[in-house]
């Protein structure tokens, strides 16, 4: 034990004498490197290539000394003036008067205050509801003809065109001839809402209306039958026919 103290004195002492005075000078460079660093990375991002030390301003001359060794901070204009970079900025004095008078502090509690006395930006849904676009492309309908007829033809260009290949029909013809579907199905969760089959029924028969609020608990519930499109057709066809009606001019 008494030949270990000196040994571990002899190895720690240098180490205590000199660390305070190397941590110092260290602690200065670095400081030193960092801000001369992010300085000139300032400077170059906001000044680009005509900054002082740029290879094409030190080479160029432009009436300076050989010996003059530009400071981070200098900043040269295109015609090799040197410029304040500073000068439109604001003064001492107004950034004193903002710093004692609290002028930040004050506009930010005059938008707290302007915001507090507008209507609220957000709606209590579904108890309010915002507003939908007549072009809105919720749950599907097939309509009728006033007169109760079924308007679908049976021409399956919904059927053909859809990319999703939800629709499926079914048809046949009728003791007069006309032709109606026996079957018109529609997977809706196949359907990806595009509207084509809207745009390509020659008769506005199958339609979407703005109703989205059908979601279920099975997916059954969502394959629709002809007689379920029929009825969804039969309940909207008052907010069916405006919608079109408002829409037909961009047809
Ligand atoms: S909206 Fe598009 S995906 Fe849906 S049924 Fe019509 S065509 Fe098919
Ligand atoms: S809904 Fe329209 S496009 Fe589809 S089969 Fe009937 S008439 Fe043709």
């Amino acid at each position: 034990m008494s030949f270990a103290r000196p040994r571990v004195l002899v190895r720690l002492q240098p180490r205590l004498l000199i660390s305070p005075r190397t941590t110092a000078v260290r602690s200065a460079v670095l400081a030193h490197r960092l801000l001369s660093s992010s300085t000139r990375a300032l400077a170059q991002h906001t000044q680009g290539p005509t900054r002082s030390n740029s290879p094409d301003a030190l080479s160029s001359g432009l009436g300076k000394s050989l010996h003059h060794v530009p400071s981070p901070e200098t900043v040269y204009d295109a015609q090799g003036k040197e410029v304040n970079p500073y000068k439109d900025g604001p003064s001492s004095i107004d950034k004193a008067v903002h710093l004692f008078f609290f002028t930040e502090i004050l506009r930010g509690m005059w938008i707290v205050l302007e915001n507090f006395f507008r209507p609220p930006y957000t709606i209590m849904y579904p108890f309010e509801k915002g507003p939908l676009s007549p072009r809105f492309r919720g749950e599907h309908a097939l309509r009728r003809y006033p007169s109760g007829e079924e308007r679908c033809i049976a021409c399956k260009l919904c059927e053909s065109i859809c990319p999703a290949q939800a629709i499926t029909i079914e048809s046949e013809a009728r003791l007069d001839g006309s032709r109606r579907t026996t079957k018109y199905d529609i997977d809706m969760t196949k359907c990806i809402y595009c509207g084509f089959c809207q745009e390509a029924c020659p008769v506005d028969a199958i339609v979407e209306t703005q109703n989205q609020e059908y979601s279920t608990e099975t997916r059954e519930e969502l394959l629709y039958n002809k007689e379920k499109l029929l009825a969804n057709g039969d309940r909207a066809e008052a907010e069916i026919a405006a919608n079109l009606h408002s829409d037909h001019v961009y047809r």
